[in-house]
């Protein structure tokens, strides 16, 4: 059994968290071009509603970027040991939030040409959507090479304790979970991927134990406890 462990993401999760993170930056280009227009021909009384529609598409763009960003950190983490890229990595999609409404709240709230009202109204609409964007980009709890290890770690000993075989579970691409019995409910018929607990935390980023998995090997797991005990017992 694989007693040190260390994270490290599968090329497979890393080419899939690269594509994430392609479609990410897009989005936020997207939105940065939204923001451009917006400064250059929206600022005005009379286009007033289509500011405020833009502000909602470059919102809607943000929070897209970010959800995609935040997917493909937890399919291929950044290590706490490098604290720099650690920061900026996990908190990309809040600074790019903010960055996609700062200059056009600054442009609204300076313009001369526009009334009072008009300022008021697109102003506070862009500051609440700019706060939005930078709190849903923020990645308050960041994942992290060295989380994952001690998760791993953690739930190979899990594992072991349910007397399940840490180095011979099951996945599917889809979800979450591994499971510990390849005719399990929830994979039944579908295409798995057999090998270590470690590994298919390597390949989707985050892999629990399947909780009817877990209650079968408990199940199983009794008798040898119960005869443990009677034989401590006696
Ligand atoms: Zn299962």
């Amino acid at each position: 059994m694989s007693e040190t462990t260390t994270f490290v993401a599968s090329p497979e999760a890393k080419g899939k968290a690269k594509q994430l993170r392609i479609f990410a930056v897009i989005a936020w280009l997207l939105a940065m071009g939204g923001q451009v227009f917006a400064i250059l021909k929206l600022i005005s009384d009379e286009t007033l509603v289509w500011l405020i529609v833009a502000i909602v598409v470059i919102l809607a763009l943000a929070i897209t970027g970010s959800t995609l960003w935040k997917k493909a950190n937890k399919l291929d983490p950044a290590s706490e040991k490098e604290p720099t890229r650690f920061f900026i990595q996990n908190q990309l999609g809040a600074i790019m939030g903010v960055l996609a409404f700062l200059p056009l709240v600054i442009m609204i709230f300076t313009n001369k040409n526009i009334s009072g009202k008009t300022k008021g109204i697109a102003g506070t609409i862009a500051a609440i959507a700019m706060v939005a964007a930078g709190i849903t980009g923020a990645d308050f709890d960041p994942p992290s090479v060295e989380k994952y290890t001690e998760e791993i770690n953690k739930q190979n000993e899990a594992a072991r304790s349910l007397s399940i075989d840490s180095d011979n579970v099951y996945w599917s691409k889809a979800g979450n979970k591994y499971h510990a019995y390849n005719d399990c409910q929830y994979i039944k018929g579908k295409a798995l991927s057999n090998g270590s607990i470690k590994q298919s935390w390597e390949d989707k980023g985050i892999s629990e134990l399947c909780k009817v998995c877990a209650k079968k090997a408990a199940k199983k797991a009794v008798p040898t406890d119960v005869k443990e005990l009677i034989e401590t017992e006696n």
